[in-house]
């Protein structure tokens, strides 16, 4: 097989943490993965050296996957555009400070981070808070883990519905190597772009932030038109977008060589990443996947 580099979200709990991580991507076929270094939803962190780091390493080289394909992806609630609640803001800083260090223990290269929602101050502010924040956190970091400002599906307030803003925050950061971009397809499609003219898509993001920016990509389904700024993510096939759409951006000669990642809904409490990633890389759709779980 050539160089797809495929996997899913996946879990990291107890007992047994990044052991555990990639002894599931491993089951799923999976060459790549993401995960969250605690729950998506808080930021309460265990300390890494009890997470089984070295022993998820040990699997992971073991098996070949390639460990600079990992992701990790910062809680939902971290928000560097909240400028009316001081708290909020100064905790989204203080967290991916530490989450920053994190992922260096784990030799993780990319964290995914959603770039933030203004609350109702207006997008101009919002941009400027994110890009203070960011240069705030990366100012005495030195690590190499770059931060993926993630394509947001423009819900509520949120900031990075578009190329042309994130291409602003990217330019006010001041260690710009250490800032890119990953694109989710739903949140696209959501926010408005045309998925399915996918060398459209890749000519835009290249034109306005510059492909080599392309740090992820996120390949989810959508259950909303183009344009619904909703942000909920369908199984692969059984959404707006489609099979053979999100079969472009798996296999598209630009988007060799960066980590592909599902994150669409559990089926019957059951991950469908391991059938979604064999369609996907057979290119060939299968009706009825789902009822196999
Ligand atoms: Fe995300
Ligand atoms: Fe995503
Ligand atoms: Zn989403």
């Amino acid at each position: 097989m050539n160089n797809i580099y495929l996997g899913s979200h996946i879990n990291l709990s107890a007992p047994d943490y990044y052991l555990g991580t990639v002894r599931d991507a491993l089951q799923m076929n999976e060459n790549c993965f993401m995960f969250y270094t605690g729950a998506p939803q808080n930021t309460i962190r265990k300390p890494t050296n009890q997470l089984k780091i070295d022993e998820g390493r040990k699997l992971l080289l073991e098996s070949g996957i390639n460990e600079s394909k990992i992701v990790i992806h910062a809680p939902y609630i971290i928000n560097l555009a909240n400028t009316t609640n001081v708290k909020t803001r100064e905790l989204a800083i203080s967290f991916l400070k530490e989450e920053l260090k994190r992922a260096n223990d784990f030799h993780v290269k990319t964290l995914v981070l959603h770039p933030g929602s203004h609350v109702g101050v207006g997008l101009e502010i919002g941009i400027k808070a994110i890009i203070d924040g960011l240069n705030e956190v990366l100012n005495h970091d030195t690590s190499e883990v770059r931060i993926a400002l993630e394509t947001m599906a423009g819900k509520g307030s949120e900031v990075g519905a578009n190329f042309a803003d994130l291409k602003k925050i990217i330019d006010g950061v001041n260690k710009k190597d250490r800032v890119g971009v990953c694109l989710d397809t739903c949140h696209i499609n959501d926010a408005g772009y045309d998925v399915s003219d996918i060398d459209n898509v890749l000519n835009q993001f290249d034109q306005i932030i510059g492909l080599d920016k392309l740090l992820v990509i996120h390949i989810n389904d959508s259950i909303n038109n183009k344009g619904a700024h909703k942000d909920r993510h369908a199984n692969i096939g059984v959404g707006l977008i489609g099979f053979n759409t999100l079969c472009q951006y798996v296999h598209h000669p630009r988007l060799m060589d960066i980590p592909k990642i599902l994150e669409t809904p559990w089926i019957n409490e059951k991950p469908p990443y391991k059938e979604e990633i064999e369609m996907l890389r057979s290119k060939k759709f299968n009706p009825d996947w789902a009822y196999k779980l």
